[in-house]
This record gives C-alpha cells, sequence and structure tokens, in this order.
C-alpha cells in the first residue's frame, strides 16, 4: 500500500485550521469526490483518503494524538473502524443532499465488509432516495403541487415484511441468536481489534425463514412506482430540496424507512433569468425609439405591462420595475424586474428606409459605406 499522505495536506488545511475550517474543506472534497456524484476510477480511492483525513482532525482527541504520534504511530493505535468511529458524517452530507440513510452501506463498499460496527444502529434504516424534478420559472414564482412517481422499495404488503409465507412466522437463527451479527477478534501486528460482520447463516436479518412469502421471494420487501404528491413553496429556486420524511426506500427487517429529497430544477425561461429574487429581461427596442423615446409593452410573470422609453436611452441601460420580480422564498414582497435595453438594426432595408437612413447619416455627419444612391449613380 502507498504511504499514507499527511491529513492536514489532503484536506488542504494548515496545521493549525479550526473545526470549522476542517469541516468546510471537507464538505467542498466531499463533494467533488462522493461516489454518487464522480465516477472516475480514483474517485473512490479519494473520497477514502478525504473522509479519512476527516474523521481524525474533526476529533479533539485524535488529532491531538495523531499531531503527536505522526501517521504511523497513530495507526498502529487506532484500527480503522476506531477511525471513523463516532465521527459525523452524516449532517453534512444530509446538507450537501446525499443520502445518508445508506451511509453505513456506503462506507461498507468503500472500506470492505469488516467495516461497520460503529455504524451498527444506522445499517437497518432505509436508503434515502434523491428525484431530480424539473419545473418552470413561473411554477417557482407562483408555487404548484406536482405528482411524481418514484420507483422505490416497500414493505411487502402480503407478510407485512416479515418474508415469512402468511401463517408462518420466522425463527430466530441459532447461528447469531437473532443479532444478525457475528463478532469476531481480529489481530494485526500491532493490536487485536473485534470486528463484526453480518451473520453468514440468515445474511445478517437475525431470523430464518423456512417457508418464503410468495410475493417477496422472503425478502419483505417489494419494487413499486408510487405516485407522490409533492408541494412546491413559491419561490423556490435551483438545486433547493424539499424533504420528504419516511417517504424513502423502505428498510429491510423492519427498520425505519428512509427520506425522500426532491431536488428541484428549474427550466430555463425565454423571457427571464432569475438572479435571486430579481429578474432581468432583455429590451429590445428601435433605434427611434431610443433616440426619440416611446411607451412600449413589456413582459412581468403577471403578464404585459407598459413602461416609458426616455428620449436620448443608451443600449445597455437598465430600466428596473420594482417588484415585478421573483416571490421572496419564505419571505414577504418579491424582486424586481430589470430591463436590460438592446437597441435593433434592422437587417434588410426597403429603399426608403435606406433613403431616409443616408439622409440620417447625412445630417449627423457620419461617413456610410455605401453611398452610391445618395449621388444617384
Ligand atoms: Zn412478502
Ligand atoms: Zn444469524
Amino acid at each position: 500500500m502507498a504511504e499514507k499522505r499527511d491529513y492536514y495536506e489532503v484536506l488542504g488545511v494548515s496545521k493549525n485550521a479550526t473545526k470549522e475550517e476542517i469541516k468546510d474543506a471537507y464538505r467542498k472534497l466531499a463533494m467533488q469526490y462522493h461516489p454518487d456524484r464522480n465516477k472516475s476510477p480514483d474517485a473512490e480511492e479519494k473520497f477514502k483518503e478525504i473522509s479519512e483525513a476527516y474523521a481524525v482532525l474533526s476529533d479533539d482527541e485524535k488529532r491531538q494524538q495523531y499531531d503527536t504520534l505522526g501517521h504511523a504511530g497513530f495507526d498502529q493505535r487506532y484500527s480503522p473502524e476506531d477511525i471513523f468511529r463516532g465521527a459525523d458524517f452524516e449532517s453534512i452530507f444530509r446538507d450537501l443532499g446525499f443520502g445518508f440513510g445508506g451511509f453505513g452501506d456506503l462506507f461498507r463498499s468503500i472500506f470492505g465488509g469488516g467495516f461497520g460496527g460503529g455504524f451498527g444502529e444506522r445499517i437497518n434504516r432505509g436508503q434515502d432516495i434523491v428525484y431530480d424534478l424539473e419545473i418552470t420559472l413561473k411554477e417557482a414564482a407562483t408555487g404548484t403541487e406536482k405528482e411524481i412517481e418514484v420507483p422505490r422499495t416497500e414493505k411487502c404488503e402480503v407478510c407485512g415484511g416479515s418474508g415469512a409465507a402468511p401463517g408462518t412466522s420466522p425463527t430466530t437463527c441459532p447461528r447469531c441468536n437473532g443479532a444478525g451479527k457475528i463478532r469476531q477478534m481480529r489481530r494485526s501486528s500491532f493490536a487485536t481489534f473485534v470486528q463484526v460482520t453480518p451473520c453468514p447463516r440468515c445474511g445478517g436479518k437475525g431470523v430464518l425463514i423456512d417457508s418464503p412469502c410468495k410475493n417477496c421471494h422472503g425478502t419483505g420487501l417489494v419494487k413499486k412506482r408510487r405516485k407522490i404528491s409533492v408541494k412546491i413553496p413559491v419561490g423556490i429556486d435551483e438545486g433547493y430540496q424539499l424533504r420528504l420524511r419516511g417517504e424513502g426506500e423502505a428498510a429491510p427487517n423492519g427498520g425505519e424507512p428512509g427520506d425522500l429529497y426532491v431536488l428541484v430544477h428549474i427550466l430555463p425561461d425565454k423571457l427571464f433569468t432569475r438572479e435571486g429574487d430579481d429578474l432581468w429581461h432583455v429590451l429590445v427596442i428601435g433605434y427611434p425609439q431610443a433616440a426619440l423615446g416611446a411607451e412600449v409593452t413589456v413582459p412581468t410573470l403577471d403578464g404585459p405591462t407598459t413602461v416609458k422609453i426616455h428620449p436620448g436611452t443608451q443600449a445597455g441601460e437598465v430600466i428596473r420595475l420594482k417588484g415585478k420580480g421573483m416571490p421572496r422564498f419564505r419571505g414577504y414582497g418579491k424582486g424586481d424586474l430589470l430591463l436590460r435595453v438592446a437597441i435593433s438594426v434592422p437587417e434588410k432595408l426597403t429603399p426608403r428606409q435606406r433613403a431616409l437612413l443616408e439622409q440620417l447619416a447625412e445630417e449627423f455627419n457620419q461617413d456610410v459605406k455605401n453611398k452610391k444612391s445618395r449621388f444617384g449613380l
């Protein structure tokens, strides 16, 4: 195995970084290397490395030990399991929007089968589901209710989730006495520690099923496509997550179901670009309108309205319509609508328009290239 890199170096923080700085650094890196998000082959290795560094540096005692002993000494004292025990990854992943119900599973899949003792309580919870939902800007402005169809596992209705055929019941596994876990002592050259693995006889269930339920083949779970209604609050913005508690995957062996996170995406709008609570719109007017002033119709979220263009308006000028933007998310009032003026230049001209423009150019003493008609040639 390659030599381990310094934990501070791994997270890119200084030796005297505060807890907040360490957390921030890990959060950023986790976002980048989380295996759910980053499919490159070395992402998992990298994620493992940063998670280990975070587990140690976020814990005062472990950090102090690491500072004193260095990598080699620290590794002699702490098993991989010890390193991760008690570290709070959950709140970070929740903030980042990753599922954390399957947290133990994630770490087990990354760190290998021996891992998991420290997360025993978490294992029996269903996985969270993240559902990407696209809505229009108008829907975000008014709020709406959307029905989504989520593929998920649910408790089998035939056996009530036990996995045993109706009229029969599961029996306690004699190998693990119903615990579902087997504890084994493991020795390394430096230390002995207890390793907890799922019971091979019952597969971690703690029970044996003699006559499995036919509907779920003894798993107690079935795949369903469930229609769920989601309320979209007024003013919601891109990337916001709505949490629907208990609407995630069902848990095996009667555990608590995970949560459903609806990740909101706002489709690009033809008329408006959003910037926080403000909306931008490009207002195209003609050169005469800009020069002479005009009254023009502009779109807003509540329908068309008229605005005055003052004489001498320049391209790029911004006209602000107060309170015509997006409603504030979980607040009061609305942002503004900002009209950025653009001046249209005709691509095709009628002979009369050409003649008039040429006269105008002459009047302004502006040189134009094609002066042929002016001289009647
Ligand atoms: Zn069943
Ligand atoms: Zn067992």
